[in-house]
């Protein structure tokens, strides 16, 4: 075979076979294709698009590339998850020990947050001493005696993805359905668990910014699962404005805390318990999403998702003390509120923008391998539906510094659309494929 050939037919529009497709991973990898051609081709399926049969060719290839764990072969049922990224998604942190604690094993890897967008791996080590690098013999153990583990992206899963996403950033070729599918379904496949819930999110802080888009990604992931033996559901959720109060690390690990102590607001309570409802059901632990509800909810009045935490918390290295009184957690040293420059209600606030914003604050980075502030961030106090006086505080900025909290006021107040009628805020869960 030849990666020309191989290019010159996705160009034309010509289906590929899935030993063409691996041929092209396992030479790129080892380095006999470079990048140049590695690229041409990208560029072809941003312009050709990929069948199902492709995507899922291309998927197995990635996966293939490196180490396999197939977790299921060890416990089964084990579930993961899986958000493509917003603005103030604390939920993972949440629904990993609820899920737990209900007695459902889980295994997350998670990754750093870039640009806009957060990453749990950055919020857990807003947690001193969490170590969130752990050897493969560490992650088994970890999961074996606790039921959960919670770590960092190994670098030898799916090492494809690594080198073909660094190609992808420069040759904007991100933007593609299939790529983007098999980049998260090789990672997933790669961890190998027995139930995979996928929260495909939409909006302005979202990779997907139509519910078309987002739809038919997540009909490809769905897919791609469930030809392997993965029970896989996408559920497509609301990112058109931050998700709950939160957005910056340290700030997000307390809401999450928050969570299950029964304490957060609507929208992470409602999503938590959906997702956890889900998972629960999708295993057979639950006999229906009511059912899990109703186990979600018993596993945080009892204490028992707190106690989940915390012990995860312990095995992993970190100080237990903060997940009790979140105070504790790093704190930015000015914390200044703004004021709202109107009177009306709140139609909209831009999730990337405020996304963004925090990123400026030091929350987040504008590139790959950028130091983070843990501190930094964003208190929303009001959101999008609700009516506010002119001068009310709106938001309140977490900040290393008030000139920095002074700079970015104008740039966060450019995220408000304002309305004189009253806002319906839009559902929060479009809709669920499965
Ligand atoms: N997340 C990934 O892991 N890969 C993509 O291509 C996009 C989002």
């Amino acid at each position: 075979m030849r990666a020309v050939d191989i290019i010159r037919r996705k160009r034309d529009g010509a289906p590929l076979i899935a030993e063409e497709i691996r041929w092209l991973v396992t030479h790129f990898v080892s380095g006999a294709v470079p990048d140049y051609q590695m690229a041409a081709f990208l560029m072809a399926v941003v312009w050709r698009g990929m069948s199902a049969a492709e995507t899922t060719a291309l998927t197995l290839a990635m996966r293939d590339s490196g180490a396999v764990l197939e977790l299921r072969q060890h416990i089964d049922p084990i579930a993961d998850k899986h958000s493509t990224g917003g603005v103030g998604d604390k939920v993972t942190l949440a629904v990993a020990p609820l899920v737990a604690a209900c007695g459902l094993p889980m295994a997350k890897m998670s990754g750093r947050g870039l640009a806009h967008t957060g990453g749990t791996i950055d919020k857990l080590e807003a947690i001193p001493g969490f170590r969130t690098e752990l050897t493969q013999t560490e992650f088994l153990d970890i999961l074996d005696h606790h039921g959960l583990v919670l770590a960092g992206q190994s670098a030898d899963l799916a090492p494809a993805d690594g080198k073909i996403y660094a190609l992808r950033d420069v040759t904007a070729t991100v933007e593609s359905i299939p790529l983007i599918a098999s980049s998260i379904m090789s990672k997933k496949l790669a961890i190998g668990c027995s139930h995979l819930l996928l929260d495909v999110k939409v909006g302005s802080g979202a990779f997907m910014k139509t519910l078309d888009e987002a739809r038919a990604l997540a009909q490809l992931m769905v897919t791609i699962g469930r030809t392997v033996g993965i029970c896989t559901v996408a559920i497509l959720s609301a990112m058109d404005q931050p998700l709950g109060a939160m957005v910056g690390n340290a700030l997000e690990l307390a809401e999450a805390i928050a969570m299950l102590r029964g304490d957060a607001p609507a929208d992470v309570t409602e999503l938590c318990l959906h997702e956890t409802a889900k998972l629960l059901t999708m295993a057979g632990i639950a006999s229906d999403e009511a059912d899990g509800r109703r186990r979600a909810l018993a596993a945080i009045t009892s204490g028992r998702a707190l106690a989940k935490l915390m012990e995860i918390v312990m095995a992993q290295g970190g100080d237990p003390r903060v997940i009790e009184d979140p105070r504790l957690l790093p704190t930015a040293v000015v914390q200044a509120p703004v004021a709202a420059p109107r009177d009306g209600y709140i139609a909209a606030i831009d999730a990337e923008r405020m996304g963004l914003a925090a990123m400026h604050l030091g929350a987040g980075r504008a590139k790959k391998g950028d130091p983070i502030d843990h501190a930094t961030g964003l208190h929303l106090l009001c959101k999008v539906g609700d009516m506010i006086r002119h001068g009310d505080p709106l938001v309140e900025v977490h900040a290393r510094s008030p000139e920095e909290a002074a700079n970015i006021i104008p740039y966060l107040l450019e995220a408000y659309r304002w309305s004189d009628e009253p806002v319906q805020p839009g559902p929060l869960v479009y809709e669920v494929a499965e």
